[in-house]
């Protein structure tokens, strides 16, 4: 092996699971599989070093490579930078070449990081037998958190806290494998329902409390880490331990801005599993195709920080649960509501406010170039107005935000003051620093400056002197100032002109007082340069030594954007303020709209959202609404508003209805359609029975809960029964308030039974050329069932149009014969089940009608048989 090939073979096995990026001059290189992956998924040439060609290889020039490896991170790869340590002009030999940096899509700080969104990078710390801890890190903003799970779900629990979070990077430990730790079923199964691009396996003594605690006090230099809200809560911090020393060894710098964690706890806000979230699309689209404006994030945002986009995103995910604080927040949208004019500064001035929390971020890890930390000042400056607009606000939820606000007024004029008002991207050639900042700069650069004149004065000077005007004084990187004289001038050259170089048509010279100008320039460059990088070193420190207030101001900032957004939403779409009730189950809405269907029905201008209406109660009125009604009428529809109005209320953003009151509630649930689980291998009916249990198991009377078409999976007869079954549970065992929305017409009758169930429907017409929804919910049964009617409109052939009404018509006629017939409206509720088992009334006779006492073993066993085959 070449000395060279050592090298990096050496690279590649201290970073197995990198694509290394080998340094070669102006270029980083690519070998073997590498060079072939990357090749692929960057659409590079594959060359090959060698003549054999048996090392593929593939190359990106190093000032263009920030592009292709933010893609490469996208994709989820993890990549080491393999540094030359060596000036290649100084050494003979083999330059020395080490990894400097391993880059990682949870790890990545770079600019062109999506602004609205979190980049989380998560932990998951199995402690004993029941309890993980799961940690989170934004590196680009500093947000670092974490939490734990105890008890025999505590697996599950933690894997859907990972769900909602949706982090592009997962680290745990190497040898945990919940098949085989006996958590799941299945030992194939890695980590269900969690989709993280990048998995990251680290050694599992990092996962232990002797070393993980200690190493986040140390990087935290506290003496316990109580202070944060871990006591007690190893797991957690053992999870936020492995975090810090991953990071660490990626080797990113000293990451001052990761200056505290949070513990926290799910519960103290309104819980929405990852399910939830996911079928109510919060925050993504439930199919990557629609795009992102069938979320209920796109239609709220009108954040005009990046700061209050990713609130915005955080409180969707989070709404909260405490009436006071939900109050405190609608009072502070209210008052800006009723201010166009306030509100309206207010937001103009945000929008002067840049990325606080990445800039300082980038500051902290050493990335930020000049523009960046000016581009901080000046969004620092930005905030004494900011201030003033916000603090023209009365509401409590104002002045939490404005008394006490730091503007950062002394990190702002030591950067102003400091960096140049329009510096070069890089700090390589100096240019950055400010004139009158630093006198021995100033005096370097006047020298520099009056010996750049003193060589046009040179040039002048010989042209004279020689008679040639073309002579030309010019610089370049190697060979330092010189006189170029074109070759047909070159019989006036004088004597004392010293030959450097030949071109094709002109010589280059130099002479004594041209290399004395140039030592006396180039040293004083050189130093500038040196002086600048110095100060530019200072400003860093300094505005870390801000850091903690910079990251409280940001906060501040960012619900100061949002409760303005909500603000400036409520009056642009006409939402309203939701009113929160202390007592009782009350989910009452008037004249409500979907949020994100309404808009899309607007943008397209395909007719208008007929706003709807709704009562749940729970103590006088209904606690269950059983929809039925037409597929495409839009019952989904119905279903998902209520849920996302609940989310908006609890959020303290005004909503789109007429009025609306709300008892609080403590978790919404869905069961809403077949998802993406299929495609995994779990059937659709698997994946609705495992959710709907979910639901049964810990539902309570202040949740709310969705389900829609439930039982379809599965042959008729089952599904209806577990529908009805699952209806009547949560009627009388959870009095949860309940939205159930369902094609099996048999359920209506429950109404009989069940006080607390009404019957709703979405209504439609039945006209000449096919029937016409009017997405208006009305009181009542569905009357029919309109499958046929729908699959026509969906443009199936007349033929089988006609055949399947023959065949309804038949099927009718024999279910109204008996299993209409059969349905009793039975006094005791256990007996609710029997409505399609008249059968069994054969088998409880034949025992009555037996003697037991006066039968032979043989024709006990004689009659078992007999009945079983009743069954
Ligand atoms: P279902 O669940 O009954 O099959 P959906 O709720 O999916 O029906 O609604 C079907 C379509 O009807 C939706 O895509 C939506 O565009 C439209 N729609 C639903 N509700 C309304 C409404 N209240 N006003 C206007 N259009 C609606």
């Amino acid at each position: 092996m070449t000395p060279f090939m050592r090298q990096y073979t050496a690279a590649q096995q201290a970073h197995p699971d990198c694509l290394i990026f080998f340094r070669m001059g102006d270029f980083y290189e690519l070998f073997y599989d590498d060079a072939v992956k990357v090749s692929r998924e960057l659409q590079l040439t594959l060359t090959a070093r060698d003549k054999q060609k048996s090392v593929p290889m593939c190359g990106v020039p190093y000032h263009a490579a920030e592009t292709y490896i933010q893609r490469l991170l996208r994709k989820g790869y993890r990549i080491a930078m393999c540094e030359q340590m060596e000036d290649p002009k100084t050494v003979k030999t083999i330059v020395r070449r080490e990894v400097v940096r391993v880059l990682t899509p949870g790890t990545a700080i770079d600019p062109s990081l999506g602004s609205d969104e979190n980049n989380f990078l998560a932990s998951l710390a199995p402690v004993g037998k029941d309890a993980f801890g799961v940690a989170v890190l934004d590196l680009s903003t500093g947000d670092f958190r974490a939490t734990e799970f105890r008890g025999t779900d505590a697996f599950s629990l933690a894997l859907d806290e990972l769900g909602r979070l949706r982090p592009v990077e997962l680290v745990l430990p190497e040898s945990f494998h919940p098949g085989k730790a006996g958590l799941l079923a299945d030992d194939e199964v890695e980590l269900p329902g969690l989709e993280v691009r990048t998995r990251t396996p680290v050694e599992d003594w990092v996962f232990t409390a002797d070393y993980a605690l200690p190493l986040l006090q140390g990087h935290f230099h506290t003496h316990s880490l109580d202070g944060f809200g871990l006591a007690g809560h190893t797991a957690a911090a053992v999870a936020a331990g492995a975090l810090v020393h991953y990071v660490r060894s990626t080797k990113q710098g000293e990451l001052q801005h990761l200056d505290g964690l949070k513990y926290y706890q799910r519960g103290g806000s309104l819980e929405l599993d990852a399910v939830s979230v996911r079928n109510l699309e919060l925050v993504e689209p439930l199919w990557t195709q629609e795009g992102v404006e069938s979320t209920l994030f796109h239609a709220l945002d009108t954040c005009c920080t990046p700061m209050g986009k990713r609130l915005l995103r955080s409180a969707l995910l989070r709404p909260m649960a405490d009436a006071a604080c939900i109050n405190r927040r609608l009072d502070a949208v209210d008052e800006a509501v009723g201010s166009l004019r306030l509100r309206e500064q207010l937001r103009r001035a945000l929008d002067n406010v840049l990325d606080l929390e990445r800039l300082l971020a980038r500051v902290s890890m050493d990335s930020a170039g000049p523009r960046d930390v000016l581009a901080l000042g000046r969004t620092l400056g930005a905030l004494p107005t900011v201030l003033a607009e916000a603090a023209a606000f009365k509401a409590e939820g104002w002045q939490m935000l404005t008394s006490g606000f730091d503007a950062l007024t002394d990190a702002y004029a030591a950067i102003i003051n400091t960096i140049a008002e329009e510096p070069p991207v890089t700090l390589a050639d100096g240019g950055f620093i400010q004139p009158g900042r630093d006198a021995e700069l100033d005096e370097l650069r006047t020298l520099s400056q009056s010996g750049r004149q003193s060589i046009a004065a040179i040039e002048e000077r010989e042209r004279e002197r020689t008679g040639i005007s073309s002579l030309k004084v010019r610089y370049n990187s190697v060979f330092g100032y010189y006189i170029e004289i074109t070759k047909a001038n070159l019989n006036s050259v004088p004597a004392d002109y010293e030959r450097k170089q030949t071109l094709v048509n002109a010589e280059r010279f130099t002479t004594p007082e041209l290399k004395e100008y140039e030592t006396k320039i180039l040293t004083a460059h050189e130093r500038s340069v040196e002086i600048e990088k110095r100060i530019f070193a200072e400003l860093r420190t300094t505005v870390l030594a801000a850091a903690h207030r910079l990251k409280e101001t940001a906060r501040r900032v960012a619900e100061m954007d949002l409760m303005a957004g909500f603000a400036h939403l409520a009056a642009l779409r006409n939402y309203i303020r939701p009113q929160i009730e202390l007592e009782g189950c009350i989910y009452e809405v008037v004249n409500g709209r979907h949020p994100v269907v309404e808009r899309r029905l607007e943008l397209a201008a395909s007719g208008r959202f007929h706003p709807n209406s709704m009562h749940l109660d729970g103590v006088e009125g209904p606690s269950l609404l059983l929809i039925t009604g037409p597929n495409m009428g839009g019952k989904s529809t119905y279903l998902r508003q209520a849920a996302l109005l609940v989310i908006m209320a609890q959020m303290g953003c005004f909503v789109p209805a007429e009025r609306m009151r709300l008892s609080l509630v403590d978790r919404v649930y869905t069961r809403i359609g077949a998802t993406d689980n299929v495609s995994r291998g779990r059937s659709t009916f698997m994946v609705e029975m495992t959710e709907t249990a979910a639901i049964l198991n810990t539902a309570t009377e202040r949740s709310l809960v969705l389900l829609d078409e439930m039982g379809r999976g599965t042959a008729t007869y089952d599904g209806l029964s577990l529908a009805w079954a699952t209806v009547e549970h949560l009627h009388n065992r959870i009095g949860a308030r309940t939205l159930f929305a369902t094609h099996y017409h048999e359920l209506t009758l429950l109404s009989d039974q069940l006080s607390k169930l009404e019957n709703l429907r979405v209504a439609c017409k039945e006209t000449s050329t096919g029937i016409v929804f009017l997405h208006a919910v009305e009181r009542g049964p569905a009357n029919k069932s309109y499958g046929i009617d729908v699959a026509r409109l969906a443009g199936l052939p007349q033929t089988v149009i006609d055949r399947a009404r023959d065949v309804l018509r038949l099927h009718e006629k024999a279910e109204n014969a008996s299993v209409r017939g059969a349905i009793p409206a039975p006094p005791q509720p256990a007996l609710q089940m029997t409505i399609f088992t008249p059968l069994s009334q054969k088998i409880v006779d034949r025992l009555q009608e037996t003697d037991i006492n006066s039968l032979t073993p043989m024709q006990a066993l004689q009659l078992l048989d007999e009945l079983k085959r009743e069954l």
